[in-house]
């Protein structure tokens, strides 16, 4: 029997125990003490899973469950544990790009960002645990005349591109109480459409949702158990070694740090000024993110660029002053040379599918790649933009070669 732990079909065993290891602040969101729920992999093996699913992050957990939902049989099969990748933070910002210039990448992050809540109130359902998602909206200080025009400009885009489901609206930041950017202008944009989950929380939701729905999560493994299809969203490991094996640039890992705070703001929206993300989530905390780093030595590591972070939240929104730092986290992004999302069949490998290159909108695009994955894998049906696919990322690293 391979793996350390693994998540049986009646999720009986499964428990959020968060055990940190000093080397890489690794932690554990699920462990599993009872051996006997191990017996479902061994059941497994004579019997070809459906669907086998590599890496247990947002996308990977995201797409088993919306297989499962759809009557397929699923194994996840994770090398270290659940969420220990990129999607296990603080943030979870679930925002729109500006609706100008509009493209089917924006198109696709739309029609995600609309199903999000129905998605995770599924997850809710099917596992009795609240992934903390709130929509609230999103507010954005202005901050000079040319922002203010520029804003005008995207109200009148996102009433032509989201029709009414949601809008993009100057406001006075003077209406916004505490909870509010600080703006030179005293205007900030409010949008309607942005939300937010709890990363760690909907991830132990989507992990249970999975196991009720007799879905079997291994961890601690990397090789396949056997399977009809197999699904590869190993995040920027996952980058590299198809790189490798298709022996041209496809992207990189970036690395983010976040941290969060102890402060009540429930309920209220998220805000964005100038690459900062400051995320109220349901349990009185704020996730607050995040830097972009290209080259790094220590990939899980934070350092003073965090402690800069911090500083400039709040002065951004200086209720946040007496607010106590309670996590600090960091994680490598796979970014894509697209910079969109990497789906589709893996141009060397007979049923195999990849899903990658979620970058700073994986939580996001979460609902839509799992619908759009299903579909592919599951029914044959490509919904899949054309500017997601392997060919498409190709060709745009070719073109940023230099010569
Ligand atoms: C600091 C920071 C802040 C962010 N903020 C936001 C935000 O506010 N909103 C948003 O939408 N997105 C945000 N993101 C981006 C988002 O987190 C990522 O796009 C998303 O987590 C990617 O999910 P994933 O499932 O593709 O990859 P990951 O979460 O990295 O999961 C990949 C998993 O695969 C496993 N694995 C690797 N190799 C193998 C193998 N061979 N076999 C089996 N398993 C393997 C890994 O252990 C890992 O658990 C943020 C990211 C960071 C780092």
């Amino acid at each position: 029997m391979h793996g350390r732990a693994c998540l049986a079909a009646d999720g009986r065993a499964a428990k959020f125990s968060s055990i940190r290891n000093s080397a890489e602040a690794e932690y554990r969101l699920w462990s599993l003490e009872d051996s006997e729920n191990c017996a479902s992999n061994e059941r497994s093996e004579v019997l070809k899973t459906d669907v086998e699913i590599f890496g247990a992050g947002v996308l990977g957990l995201a797409i088993a469950f919306a297989c499962l939902r759809r009557g397929a049989s699923v194994r996840v099969i994770e090398k270290r544990s659940v969420g220990f990748g990129a999607s296990g933070g603080y943030i979870g910002a679930l925002a729109p790009h500006a609706p100008d210039p509009w493209n089917e990448k924006k198109r696709f992050q739309l029609d995600s960002l609309l199903g999000s809540a129905a998605f995770w109130k599924d997850v809710e359902n099917c596992s009795g645990k609240n992934p903390g998602y709130s929509r609230a909206g999103r507010l954005a200080p202005l901050a000079s005349e040319r922002a203010i025009k520029r804003a005008r400009h995207y109200s009148a885009k996102a009433l032509e591109n989201w029709g009414n489901r949601a809008n993009w609206k100057l406001v006075q930041a003077s209406d916004c109480e505490t909870w509010a950017p600080e703006s030179p202008t005293g205007w900030l944009v409010f949008d309607t459409l942005s939300a937010s989950i709890h990363p760690r929380r909907s991830l132990l939701a989507l992990a249970s949702a999975i196991t009720n729905l007799k879905g079997e999560i291994v961890e601690g493994r990397t090789e396949g158990i056997g399977s009809k299809s197999t699904i590869l969203a190993t995040g920027w490991e996952g980058l590299a070694t198809l790189e490798e094996e298709l022996g041209t640039s496809l992207g990189s890992g970036e690395k983010g740090q976040a941290a969060l705070l102890n402060f009540c703001a429930r309920k209220k929206p998220l805000i964005y000024a100038d690459g900062l993300y400051v995320v109220p989530h349901d349990d009185g905390t704020v996730g607050i993110g995040s830097t972009s780093e290209r080259s790094y030595a220590l990939p899980v590591a934070t350092d003073k660029r965090l402690d800069s972070l911090i500083r400039v939240a709040v002065q951004t929104v200086p209720c946040l002053k007496d607010a106590a730092v309670v996590g600090r986290w960091a994680s490598i992004r796979p970014r894509a040379n697209s910079r969109a999302p990497l789906l589709g069949r893996h141009p060397l490998r007979e049923s195999v599918y990849i899903a990658n290159g979620g970058f700073k909108i994986g939580y996001g695009i979460a609902p839509g790649v799992a619908r759009a994955m299903a579909d592919l894998v599951l029914d044959g049906i490509d919904r899949i933009p054309k500017s997601f696919s392997l060919e498409s990322c190709i060709s745009k690293s070719a073109r940023q070669t230099p010569r």
